[in-house]
C-alpha cells in the first residue's frame, strides 16, 4: 500500500507527503501551500524531496513551492492550463506522468469546477483529489459551471470503491453536517459522523476517505438520488429536471449553510 502521509498546513490544508516505493528516504508532496512544515518533516525524517506536485493554482496549494525548488531542488509537476509560480511539468487530462526516481506513476484528470485548469492524480490505488472532491463535499464553483463540476466528480466516482482519497483540506465534519440535511436518515452519513468525531477529537484526519465511501455519503455523488434531489427541489421550490440542476442548487445550498 502506498505510504502517504499528512502535514498539516495553515487553518485546514494538507500537504501529503508519498514515500517512494523501493525509495523510501525519496518522497513527493502534494500542493504543499507552505515550505516551512515540509521543510520540517524531510529534516525530522532525513527524506530527499525529489517532486512536487500541484492540483491547481491556488495559494493554499503552491505558496510554498518556489522556496521548496529552490532548497531542494525538486521537480515540479503542476496543471498545462494554469499558471504557476515556478517552470514545471504540465499535467493534462489523460496523460501518465511517471517520477522515476520514486517508482510512481500517476494518471492525469482534468477536473474544471473549482479553478477551470484544476488536474486530479491516480495511481497506486489512491487519488490526489485536491479542492475538488471533499470528503462528503466538493470545492466552490469559482471558474467552472455546475455541469462542469458535477462532470469532473461523476470521473472521479468511476474510479475502484477502494481508492483511498487523499484531498486538499480537513471539512469533513462541516460537510457532513450539511451532507446530513440534505440526505436525512442516511445511515452511512451517520456512522460517519461519529467516526469523525473520534478522529478530530484525538487530533487525527478524517483523511483518506474511499470512493466507496463517498458514493455512499457524499451529496454531490449522490444527485441521482430521490433523497438528495427531493431536498433540493423543497429548497428550490421547483423541480429539478437534470443530476446538473440538483448539483447546483446543492451548491449554492452549501455556499451559505451554517
Ligand atoms: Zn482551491
Ligand atoms: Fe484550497
Amino acid at each position: 500500500m502506498l505510504d502517504v502521509r499528512p502535514i498539516p498546513a495553515f487553518r485546514d490544508n494538507y500537504i501529503w507527503m508519498i514515500h517512494g516505493i523501493g525509495a523510501p528516504h525519496g518522497v513527493a508532496v502534494v500542493d504543499p501551500g507552505d515550505a516551512q512544515p515540509v521543510l520540517a518533516a524531510l529534516a525530522a525524517g532525513a527524506l530527499k524531496l525529489e517532486a512536487i506536485l500541484a492540483t491547481h493554482y491556488h495559494a493554499d496549494h503552491v505558496g510554498g513551492i518556489a522556496e521548496l525548488v529552490a532548497v531542494t531542488g525538486a521537480r515540479v509537476f503542476g496543471p498545462a492550463r494554469e499558471r504557476m509560480p515556478v517552470a514545471c511539468v504540465r499535467l493534462a487530462g489523460g496523460e501518465r506522468v511517471g517520477i522515476a526516481a520514486l517508482g510512481l506513476e500517476f494518471g492525469i484528470f482534468d477536473v474544471p469546477g473549482h479553478t477551470a485548469g484544476h488536474v486530479a492524480l491516480t495511481g497506486h490505488g489512491v487519488l490526489f483529489s485536491g479542492d475538488t472532491l471533499f470528503s462528503a463535499g466538493c470545492g466552490r464553483l469559482f471558474e467552472g459551471t455546475a455541469e462542469q463540476m458535477l462532470a469532473s466528480l461523476d470521473a472521479l466516482a468511476g474510479l475502484p470503491d477502494e481508492t483511498r482519497v487523499f484531498c486538499g483540506h480537513e471539512y469533513t465534519e462541516a460537510n457532513l453536517r450539511f451532507a446530513l440535511t440534505v440526505d436525512p436518515g442516511n445511515s452511512a452519513i451517520m456512522d460517519y459522523v461519529k467516526r469523525a468525531a473520534v478522529l478530530r477529537g484525538e487530533g487525527r484526519p478524517t483523511l483518506p476517505s474511499t470512493i466507496g465511501l463517498e458514493k455512499r455519503v457524499n451529496p454531490f455523488l449522490r444527485t441521482r438520488h430521490e433523497n438528495v434531489k427531493s431536498s433540493a427541489e423543497r429548497r428550490a421550490g421547483r423541480m429539478l429536471p437534470t443530476p446538473a440542476a440538483v448539483f447546483a442548487e446543492l451548491r449554492s445550498w452549501k455556499d451559505t449553510f451554517r
